[in-house]
C-alpha cells in the first residue's frame, strides 16, 4: 500500500512557512481589492440611480407645466374660432379666450398678437397695454412657417414683466390658412431655477436644461453668463441629440471636470434635461474609505509578510544550528576527524554495503608508537599537536570519497576503505607510514621521521558468518602483532576461521 507523504517535514520547512506567510496576505490583499472595487461599483450604481430618479421627477414637472401652457394656447386658438367673438365686450372675450388660464404662478403673460405683432388681448390687464412684438424671433418664425406647432424661445427679457422668461407660442391660422397672428404664453425662468434649487448637489455637479438647438435655458447652480449661451458645438451635445435618453461619462469642455451625465428629452418637447454629477464627488466617500481600508490592509499584509520572513529566518537558523550540532556530535573536537560514533555508524553501513555488493571492505587500525613518551617528555600540548598533525596527514593519505578516517580512541585511528582489496589496502598502509614519516611539527619540536605508527589491517566479509565486530577484532589483533613485531609496520590479519580468531584473542 502506498502511504501518503507525511505533512510533518513540510510544516518544519522554513520555505513552507515563508510561502504560506507571503501567499496568505497576498490572498487577503486580493480579497480587499475586490471588495473595494465592489464598493466603488456600488457608489456608481447609487449615483446613476439617484441621477435617474432626479431626471424623472424634474422632467415630469417641466413636461406637465409646459404641456399645460400649450393646452391653454391651443384652447385659445380653438376659442378664437368661435363666431361673433369680435363683437363681444373685451371682458367677455377675455373670459372666452383664456378661461381661468394664466393664473399659474410661474406663467408670465398670455397674449394674442395679430398678424402685425400688436397685442390684441392680454390676460394680465384690461384694456391691454399696447405692445408690438413683430420684432421677436418667435413671431417672425411663425409668420414664415405654418407647420411649426409649439415653439419655445431662447431666454428673453419680458416686455410686460421685465424678468427673464421663455416664450411658448403657437401660430394662429386664418380660415384660408394665411398667417393670422401668434398666441403666446411666457414662463418665467425662475420656474426652472425654483425646481432645480430644491435639489442638493455637490459643488462640481449640476442640472441643465437646453433647447434642442443647444441654447442653455437654465443651469443649477446658476451662472448668469451660461443662460442663453449655446453648447451646440460641444461634443457632449451630439450625444444628447442622438438618443432620447442616456448616460455617459465625459470631461466638460468648459472646466475639464469629469462628470457622469444622465440626460433625457422632456416629454415630446424640444427640451433636453441633464443631471451632471462630478466623478470625484461620486467616488469621494468611497475614496476616503478605500484609503483607510487600503492602508490598513497593506500595513497588515506587510506585517504578516515581515513576520513570516522573520519566522522563516529563525527556522532556517535553528535548522542550521541543528545541522551543526549533528555534525559536531559526529566529529572529534581535537582533530576535526569523524569520531567514534560516526565510525560505528559508518562501519555498520559500509559492512552492509559490502555484504550486498560482495566487494571487500578494508579496515586499518592505526596506533601511534610510544605516544605516552611524547606526552611524558613534551607535555600534553605537544601530544595534542601531534595528534592533530597526524589526523591531517592520515586524511590526506586516503583519496576516494567513500574512504573515512576516524579517531576512535586516544591516539588510535581507524580508516574504512570500501571496495578495496588486500593489495590496494597494503599500498595505502605503506602510504600512511610514508606520510607519518614526513610529519614534522617544528613549533612542537617534532622533526620528520620522529613519529611512527603501527597499523593492523583486516578485510571482510570473509564468509556469511563474518561480522563487522569480527573485522575490527581481526584488525586489532593484527595491530597487536605489528606492535609485537617491533612497531612502525603494518600487519595483515590472516584469513582465519572465526573459531581460530577467538583462540588468537584468548
Ligand atoms: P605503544 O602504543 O607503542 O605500545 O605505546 P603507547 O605509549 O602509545 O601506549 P598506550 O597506547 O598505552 O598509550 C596511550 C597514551 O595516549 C595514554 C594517554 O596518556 C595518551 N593519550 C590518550 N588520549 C590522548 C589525548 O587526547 N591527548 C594526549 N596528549 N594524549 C592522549
Ligand atoms: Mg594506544
Ligand atoms: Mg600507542
Amino acid at each position: 500500500m502506498i502511504r501518503p507523504p507525511s505533512l510533518a517535514p513540510r510544516l518544519r520547512s522554513a520555505r513552507t512557512w515563508i510561502v504560506l506567510g507571503v501567499l496568505a496576505p497576498l490572498g487577503m490583499l486580493a480579497l480587499s481589492v475586490s471588495m473595494l472595487l465592489d464598493m466603488r461599483r456600488d457608489a456608481w450604481e447609487r449615483a446613476e440611480q439617484t441621477s435617474q430618479n432626479l431626471l424623472q421627477v424634474i422632467e415630469r414637472d417641466i413636461a406637465r407645466n409646459v404641456e399645460l401652457i400649450d393646452l391653454t394656447l391651443r384652447a385659445v386658438i380653438d376659442n378664437m374660432k368661435a363666431s361673433g367673438l369680435s363683437e363681444t365686450s373685451p371682458h367677455l372675450r377675455q373670459l372666452i379666450l383664456f378661461g381661468r388660464a394664466g393664473t399659474t404662478r410661474d406663467m408670465g403673460a398670455l397674449i394674442v398678437l395679430d398678424e402685425n405683432g400688436d397685442n390684441v388681448i392680454d390676460v394680465s390687464g384690461m384694456p391691454s397695454k399696447h405692445l408690438n412684438n413683430a420684432d421677436r424671433a418667435y413671431f417672425k418664425v411663425h409668420r414664415e412657417r405654418a407647420d411649426l406647432g409649439l415653439h419655445i424661445s431662447p431666454p428673453l427679457i419680458s416686455r410686460v414683466l421685465g424678468v427673464p422668461i421663455v416664450v411658448l407660442s403657437r401660430r394662429i391660422d386664418r380660415p384660408d390658412g394665411s398667417f393670422g397672428g401668434v398666441v403666446l404664453g411666457s414662463l418665467k425662468l425662475s420656474y426652472f431655477s425654483g425646481i432645480f434649487e430644491r435639489v442638493v448637489l455637490g459643488k462640481d455637479s449640476g442640472i441643465n436644461l437646453y433647447l434642442r438647438d443647444g441654447t442653455h435655458l437654465m443651469r443649477h447652480p446658476q451662472r448668469e453668463d451660461d443662460i442663453g449661451a449655446s453648447i451646440a458645438g460641444q461634443p457632449n451635445f451630439a450625444t444628447y441629440l442622438a438618443a432620447r435618453s442616456g448616460r455617459f461619462t465625459a470631461r466638460s469642455g468648459r472646466d475639464d471636470i469629469e462628470r457622469l451625465y444622465s440626460f433625457t428629452r422632456v416629454g415630446d418637447l424640444p427640451l433636453i434635461l441633464n443631471v451632471a454629477v462630478s466623478v470625484r464627488e461620486i467616488e469621494a466617500e468611497w475614496r476616503d474609505k478605500a484609503l483607510v481600508i487600503g492602508l490598513a490592509v497593506l500595513a497588515l499584509c506587510g506585517l504578516a509578510i515581515a513576520l513570516s520572513l522573520l519566522f522563516g529566518r529563525e527556522l532556517r537558523r535553528s535548522a542550521a544550528m541543528q545541522a551543526e550540532l549533528a555534525r559536531l556530535s559526529l566529529t572529534d573536537g581535537l582533530t576535526g576527524l569523524a569520531n567514534r560514533r560516526r565510525y560505528d555508524e559508518m562501519l555498520a553501513l559500509r559492512w552492509a554495503e559490502a555484504r550486498r555488493s560482495g566487494a571487500p571492505l578494508a579496515l586499518l587500525v592505526v596506533d601511534v608508537d610510544h605516544f605516552k613518551g611524547w606526552n611524558d617528555r613534551c607535555g600534553h600540548g605537544v601530544g595534542d599537536a601531534l595528534l592533530r598533525g597526524l589526523g591531517n596527514r592520515l586524511s590526506r593519505a586516503v583519496q576516494r570519497p567513500g574512504d573515512l578516517v576516524c579517531r576512535i580512541g586516544g591516539e588510535e585511528f581507524a580508516i574504512l576503505l570500501p571496495e578495496t582489496d588486500a593489495a590496494g589496502t597494503a599500498r595505502i598502509a605503506a602510504g600512511l607510514h610514508a606520510a607519518v614519516a614526513r610529519l614534522a611539527i617544528p613549533e612542537a619540536g617534532i622533526e620528520a621521521g620522529a613519529v611512527t605508527v603501527s597499523i593492523g589491517l583486516a578485510l571482510g566479509p570473509q564468509d556469511a558468518a563474518d561480522t563487522a565486530d569480527a573485522l575490527y577484532r581481526r584488525a586489532d589483533a593484527a595491530l597487536y602483532a605489528a606492535k609485537a613485531g617491533g612497531r612502525n609496520q603494518t600487519q595483515s590479519a590472516p584469513r582465519m576461521e572465526p573459531k581460530t580468531l577467538r583462540l588468537v584473542e584468548a
